[in-house]
Order: C-alpha cells, then sequence, then structure tokens
C-alpha cells in the first residue's frame, strides 16, 4: 500500500524516467523553458523541431506536478461549456477556441504515434450520466458537434451499450467520444522529454530559478549558473507562487485525488469491463472518473473539497463512493494507492497564455481539464514567439476577468460549497 501524495501508480508502472543533472554553467539558447511537465516539455519539444536551440529547468523532478499524476484522460473541450462560452465571447470565438482544443487532443495522439511512446494509450472516452432526462440534451450535443465539429466524432449511448462495455448499473446515458482516449501521464511526459532530447534539447532537473533579468536578452539566474535567452516560457501551473504575473490573480488552486486499487480478480473483470482496458467519466464541472487500467486495477478521480490529511482513512472513504458506482468490487478490492495534487481554476475555466513583454511569456491554470491542453499551449506560445500568432490570438481574445486575489477565493469557495451540497444531495 502506498498511502502518500508522492508515490503514485504512474510512477511504478511508467516507462523508465531519464535523469537529467542540474544546471551549474552559464549557457545560452534560444528559448529557455521553466517548469518540466505537459506544457514545458511539449514546449521545449516544438521549440526543438522548430530548429531552435532550447533548454528547459525544472525545480523538481520531470512529471513531478500535476501532468505525472494526472488521470490522463485525453480531451478536448474544456470544463466549461460551449454555450457559456459562447455567450461571454461570440460565437466565433467560442468555436475557434474549442476547434484549438480539439487540435491538442489530436497532436497528443500524434506525438504518441510519431515518437513511438509507450503509455499505454486507449482511444474512445465514454461520458457517462445518471440521469435519464439528459437524453435529449445528448442527442442534440451530438448533432451540434456532427454538424460543427466533425473532427469531434461522437456516438450516443443508451443504457445497453453502456453497460456491455462498463457495468456501472446507475450509468443509464452515455457519449462515447471516439478520438479521446487516455493514457499513462508519467510515460507521456518522458517519452516527449526523450524526443526533445533525441533533437537536441537539453533539459536540467533540481535546478531552480533564482531571478529571471529583461534586458536586450533575458537572463536566468538559478543556484549554481545561469541562461541566457531569447525568449522565456514559464510553465510553472499551480505551483507557480514565485511567478509575479498579474495573472496569477486569476487562477485558485483547487485538489484533486486519485485512488487505485489492488487488481480485479478475472471474474470481476469480467463482469465490469468485459473487453478489459476502458475509461469513463462524468461530464460538466461536476467531473470524475473511473478507469479500468491495464493491469485490471480500477482507478478513481475527481476534484476533493475536503482537506484531509489522513491518506487511509481518505482511501476507505473513496472506496466507499466508487463502490457505490460500482457494486460488484463491493468487499473484493482494497485500495493499493492515493495521491493528490493541485490544479489552478482560472476564473472562467479557460487556460491563461499571456505575454508579458515581448520576451517573456507565462502560461498556466489548465484546471482539472488540462492534459490536451497544456500539452498544446507550450507549442501555440513558441509558434507566437516564431511570428505565428494565429492560435495565440484566438486564446488572447478569450482572457478572464482580472478580480483580485481575495474575490476569487471568495467566489471559488463558495461555488466548491455548492458543489460539496450538489453532491451530497444528489449522491452525484
Ligand atoms: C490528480 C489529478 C488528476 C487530473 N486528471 C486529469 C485528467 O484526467 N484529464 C485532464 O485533462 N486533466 C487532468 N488533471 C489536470 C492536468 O493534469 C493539469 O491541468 C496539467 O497536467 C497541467 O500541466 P502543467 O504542465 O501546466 O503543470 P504541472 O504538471 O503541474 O507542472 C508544473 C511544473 O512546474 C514546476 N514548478 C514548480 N515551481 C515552479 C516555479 N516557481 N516556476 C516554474 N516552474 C515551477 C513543477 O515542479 C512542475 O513540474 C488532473 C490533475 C490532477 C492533480
Amino acid at each position: 500500500m502506498e498511502y502518500s501524495p508522492y508515490v503514485t501508480w504512474y510512477e511504478k508502472t511508467a516507462i523508465k524516467k531519464p535523469d537529467f543533472s542540474s544546471l551549474d554553467e552559464n549557457v545560452e539558447c534560444d528559448i529557455c523553458v521553466i517548469g518540466g511537465a505537459f506544457t514545458g516539455v511539449n514546449a521545449l519539444l516544438h521549440a526543438t523541431e522548430m530548429g531552435k536551440k532550447a533548454i528547459l529547468i525544472e525545480p523538481g523532478k520531470i512529471g513531478f506536478g500535476c501532468s505525472g499524476r494526472s488521470g490522463g484522460l485525453i480531451e478536448s473541450g474544456l470544463n466549461t461549456t460551449l454555450d457559456d462560452l459562447s455567450d461571454f465571447y461570440g460565437r466565433l470565438n467560442a468555436h475557434a477556441f474549442w476547434n484549438s482544443t480539439i487540435e491538442a487532443r489530436d497532436k497528443i495522439i500524434e506525438n504518441v504515434k510519431k515518437y513511438k511512446i509507450d503509455c499505454d494509450l486507449i482511444e474512445g472516452l465514454t461520458y457517462i450520466s445518471r440521469n435519464k432526462f439528459k437524453r435529449d440534451d445528448y442527442i442534440s450535443y451530438t448533432n451540434y458537434f456532427a454538424h460543427y465539429f466533425e473532427n469531434d466524432p461522437i456516438v450516443n449511448l443508451n443504457h445497453d451499450d453502456v453497460q456491455s462495455s462498463f457495468k456501472m448499473p446507475s450509468a443509464v446515458l452515455g457519449m462515447n467520444y471516439l478520438k479521446s482516449g487516455s493514457f499513462n501521464p508519467l510515460s507521456y511526459v518522458y517519452g516527449l522529454a526523450n524526443a526533445a532530447v533525441s533533437q537536441g534539447a537539453k533539459l536540467y532537473e533540481n535546478t531552480s530559478v533564482i531571478s529571471i533579468d529583461e534586458k536586450e536578452k533575458v537572463t536566468i539566474k538559478t543556484e549554481n549558473g545561469s541562461i541566457v535567452c531569447d525568449h522565456v516560457i514559464v510553465c510553472g501551473n499551480a505551483f507557480m507562487s514565485e511567478e509575479k504575473s498579474p495573472e496569477k490573480t486569476q487562477t485558485v488552486s483547487t485538489e484533486y485525488f486519485q485512488i487505485v486499487t489492488t487488481p480485479l480478480t478475472d471474474d470481476v473483470l469480467a463482469k465490469i469491463a468485459p473487453n478489459g482496458q476502458v475509461a469513463v467519466a462524468s461530464r460538466g464541472d461536476l467531473r470524475s472518473y473511473i478507469q479500468i487500467t491495464e493491469d485490471n486495477r480500477v482507478l478513481y478521480g475527481g476534484p476533493e473539497f475536503s482537506k484531509e490529511t489522513n491518506y487511509e482513512k481518505f482511501a476507505e472513504r473513496k472506496l466507499k463512493e466508487l463502490e457505490f458506482y460500482l457494486p460488484d468490487i463491493h468487499g473484493k478490492v482494497t485500495v493499493d494507492y492515493v495521491w493528490s495534487g493541485p490544479v489552478g481554476v482560472p476564473m472562467n475555466y479557460v487556460p491563461i497564455l499571456n505575454r508579458i513583454s515581448t520576451r517573456h511569456y507565462i502560461t498556466h491554470g489548465f484546471n482539472g481539464h488540462g492534459v490536451a491542453m497544456s500539452c498544446f499551449a507550450g507549442q501555440v506560445i513558441v509558434d507566437a514567439i516564431l511570428d505565428d500568432d494565429g492560435l495565440y490570438d484566438i486564446y488572447s481574445r478569450i482572457k478572464p476577468a482580472q478580480l483580485p486575489q481575495w474575490v476569487h477565493h471568495a467566489i471559488a469557495k463558495v461555488t466548491l460549497l455548492f458543489y460539496k451540497l450538489y453532491l451530497k444531495r444528489f449522491n452525484a
């Protein structure tokens, strides 16, 4: 049993971690990336692919943040709805943005195949609902998508369809996103890092930034070295307490948890998931997800509203929740791993990409629906640096309102309280 926020099932099952030394010299490059996870490593790879001399520095170990401990669901879209986005920013902007999330998701699948990253990728992700009154919504949603987003094919599922691949009795409806999927996120970070290094990029671990100074060039000082570069991209997500960006005031940090059970016996597996590995999630803001892993365990995750420090108790509580969804596992499994991680949530759930100056960029706020977008934002910024502002321009049109941090926190607290009550009331 690994009851620690720092030991994840992914660490036990991912491909071999590439190790990198810390920076102990003065070096120069075109683009320096700070933060070694989905966003940063992807920026590094794209910059290198585009012929730039690129260096990444990571204060800890690569993949240590949210990325390597996430649910690994590779999804298009955002935590908010297309309708809400359209109401706020206009339909054209919302559609352009949504299309970029589809491109982001497809880029991951493309990279897995291009760089032959061994990350247990499965294609196809089913969103389920326990509310039969949502049937009409689901059908009109699928029709809308078929009309406007042909690159995001979705198939509606009825109760029997859902149950045939995943036996969760209370799931009455479903939508299968054929091009979404899931993977081992830590293997993906390692695979991207290997790909970047094989093309000439440099990575340094255990290297914290002491200062960033901009003059004709940017100078980044670390404990034992420095980097002089033309551009810096900061990709620190919810960990970025030191970054002095006005955008920091636009996110609050919330916690996501995950548990992984002991392996299912063959008979229980045959009952619950006759086809083996599968990923299902609930839709909307209240996200939670269940996966059957390639070694036949059940992975369960989602947002967590309590401040639980006793991981053993926490695991018990979460197992009870899981047994409610999957009664067939009751008494048949225990919890082998439990962990959590912080996600940065912006006011409008849209990731923040910001040009602090012509040489200094920052991106964060991918919240709990961030795998695809965090694996793409770095690329969008690198393209902007290389004078292709296309997608960057769309992101700048969809910026969250600037609010003082305490107002943002208060709103987030009240919203989370309502969600908590909603969860209790409807056992959602
Ligand atoms: C438990 C959990 C489950 C999740 N499940 C899903 C899911 O299934 N699907 C989905 O779409 N999203 C999910 N998410 C969200 C998703 O993982 C994140 O949105 C995404 O990984 C963010 O990537 P990132 O590269 O921006 O940040 P991170 O992965 O958090 O990486 C930030 C990096 O910056 C480094 N750093 C620390 N301090 C600094 C500093 N001062 N300056 C610069 N860098 C610093 C950190 O060490 C870290 O390596 C989940 C998140 C969690 C926590």
